[in-house]
C-alpha cells in the first residue's frame, strides 16, 4: 500500500470535493471498518487494510484487539455521525 503525505491527502480531499460538486451532490457520507484483531488468516484481500498488515504481525494470538478499544471507537464514530458499515473480525 502506498503512504500519501497531509498535503497529498488534502489534494485528494479537495479533487473528491469538486467531483462531488460536479455531480451535483451536496451531501457525503463518512463510513468506517471497525477491527476486532489486526490479523487475517487470509489477508489478500487487495481493498482491505488487514492485507496490509499479515506480514508485520509476527504473533497472530497478540494482533487482537482490547474490547475497551473497539468500544471507544465505535463511540466515537457514533459521537462523529459516522457509518459503521463493517465488522472485521479476520479470516480463521
Ligand atoms: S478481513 Fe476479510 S476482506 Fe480483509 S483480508 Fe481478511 S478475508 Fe479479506
Amino acid at each position: 500500500m502506498n503512504n500519501i503525505n497531509s498535503i497529498e491527502a488534502l489534494e485528494l480531499i479537495t479533487k473528491a470535493n469538486n467531483l462531488s460538486l460536479k455531480k451535483g451532490y451536496d451531501e457525503i457520507s463518512l463510513e468506517r471498518a471497525v477491527f476486532l484483531s489486526w490479523w487475517c488468516d487470509k489477508g489478500d484481500c487487495k481493498f482491505c487494510y488487514m492485507s496490509t498488515q499479515k506480514n508485520k504481525i509476527k504473533d497472530p494470538t497478540k494482533a487482537k484487539r482490547r474490547v475497551n478499544n473497539i468500544l471507544a471507537e465505535a463511540e466515537m464514530c457514533s459521537r462523529l455521525g459516522w457509518n459503521i458499515e463493517f465488522l472485521y473480525g479476520g479470516y480463521k
